[in-house]
């Protein structure tokens, strides 16, 4: 028989929900704490994968969200000259496989939904800055001097920019990325395919993609993301500049992107992603646990930060119900995800450079690899699977 618990979740991003519906429906009692006043989804859209559709279905709300993303049945990367650079299908993996683009706000608000439904008590305005143990509990402090107390698990959830994470004393490794990305959301008006993430490189310093997104939550317009690779320090630069001058850049690329950047009137609605790299080799201590970014933040090139973020969840809980004594819950936790998490860093970290960094010279090398891996059919199969996040996955069990 499990002890019932009493956890603090901070963050309301997706690993934060997710933990926070998984051990409620376990009988524990769970308030999550987020920073935002109220419901405010932002975000680009995004790529869920297999693995993290896995942990929705656990949920219950993955056919909620089907119908409102889009099927992504390949990731296709062209040149300058439509020269073929790579071309993932899911079907390799099965022929159900698919990926599905998401527009962030229909993930949060079917999370909420499932969170009001399990019971969970939710507190928006609540920027956690503080957390400390007194008496074997978990104090929590916002820093306008709100206090709560009496936790026995206090699970991390902050983000990658997580406050709490170096308060608490985790150690590893914390930088920026010197490449981020300008985007836009806009409505796609058949100007490219509903069913891939389309991506277009030239050299190493110019990547654009389109992502199929789905549509808005009450939406039927489908929808398109809008990726451009751009050096951060140049970003204040670029935006002092006429939109009209960065539109033609884009173009210049892909001339059928002309509608969607139609849709942008003014620099406001092009928004700047910046991406963190964290890494750590245990991501539990006593009586504590960090989930998702703020624990293993990457390069979002090989789209599986959400994804993770579902599956460190489901592995919490899992390990909650198998384990009893919390001690030994959390350090399971920390022994099951080391091999997913440990691969996908070390595959963003070293694919990041061959799509966005000054290194041109990794041009002529990066057409090389994915001309013969073409060719070999194991290969493709294992960058598929990579793709689709089921490396090192240990999907919830049924
Ligand atoms: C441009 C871009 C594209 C991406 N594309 C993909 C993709 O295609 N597929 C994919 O899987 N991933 C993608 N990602 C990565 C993905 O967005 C993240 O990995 C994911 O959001 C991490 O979820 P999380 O719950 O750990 O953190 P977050 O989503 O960052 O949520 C953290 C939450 O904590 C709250 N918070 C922070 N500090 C405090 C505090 N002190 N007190 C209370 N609340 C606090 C924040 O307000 C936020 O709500 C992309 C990222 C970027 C930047």
């Amino acid at each position: 028989m499990n002890p019932k618990l009493r956890v603090a979740v901070v963050g309301c991003g997706s690993a934060g929900p997710a933990a926070a519906i998984l051990l409620r429906r376990q009988g524990h009692e769970v308030t999550l704490y987020e920073r935002a006043p109220d419901c405010r989804p932002v975000g680009a859209g995004f790529l869920l994968q297999p693995s993290g559709m896995a942990v929705l279905r656990e949920l219950g709300i993955l056919e909620e969200i089907l119908r409102r993303g889009a099927r992504v049945e390949r990731l296709h990367v062209v040149d300058r000259d439509e020269r073929e650079v790579l071309d993932l299908h899911y079907a390799e993996l099965g022929k159900d496989l698919h990926g599905l683009g998401l527009h962030r706000p229909v993930l949060l608000h079917f999370l909420l939904e499932a969170m009001r439904d399990a019971g969970v008590d939710v507190r928006w305005g609540w920027e956690i800055s503080q957390a400390r143990r007194e008496d074997g509990k978990w104090l929590l402090e916002t820093a306008d001097g709100r206090r709560e107390t009496g936790y026995d698990l206090l699970v991390v959830a902050d983000g990658a920019r997580s406050a709490l994470r170096g308060k608490l004393g985790f150690k590893g490794i914390n930088r920026g990325y010197p490449w981020g990305a300008h985007w836009f959301i806009g409505e796609n008006r058949g100007a490219f395919p509903e069913s891939e993430l389309y991506q277009i490189v030239h050299g190493t310093r110019r990547l654009l993609g389109f992502l199929a997104t789905g549509t808005e939550l009450d939406g039927t317009e489908p929808l398109v993301s809008l990726f451009w690779s751009i050096k951060l320090a140049d970003d204040a630069t670029i935006r002092a500049r006429p939109l009209a001058e960065w539109k033609q850049t884009i173009l210049d690329l892909c001339p059928r992107a002309d509608a969607l950047l139609g849709q942008i009137h003014d620099w406001s609605q092009v928004l700047t992603a910046r991406y963190g790299d964290v890494a750590m080799s245990r991501w539990h201590g006593d009586g504590v646990v960090i989930l998702g970014d703020a624990g293993h933040a990457m390069s979002p090139q090989l789209g599986q930060g959400v994804n993770l973020a579902l599956a460190d969840a489901a592995c919490l809980a899992d390990s909650i119900t198998r384990f009893p004594d919390l001690t030994e819950a959390l350090s399971r936790y920390s022994r099951e995800r080391r091999m997913a998490l440990a691969y996908y860093r070390l595959a963003s970290r070293q694919l990041t450079p061959w799509f966005q960094s000054d290194h041109e010279w990794l041009t002529p090398l990066r057409t090389g690899f994915f001309g013969i891996t073409r060719h070999l059919p194991l290969a493709r199969r294992f960058m598929t699977k990579t793709m689709a996040g089921l490396v090192g996955a240990s999907l919830p069990r049924k």
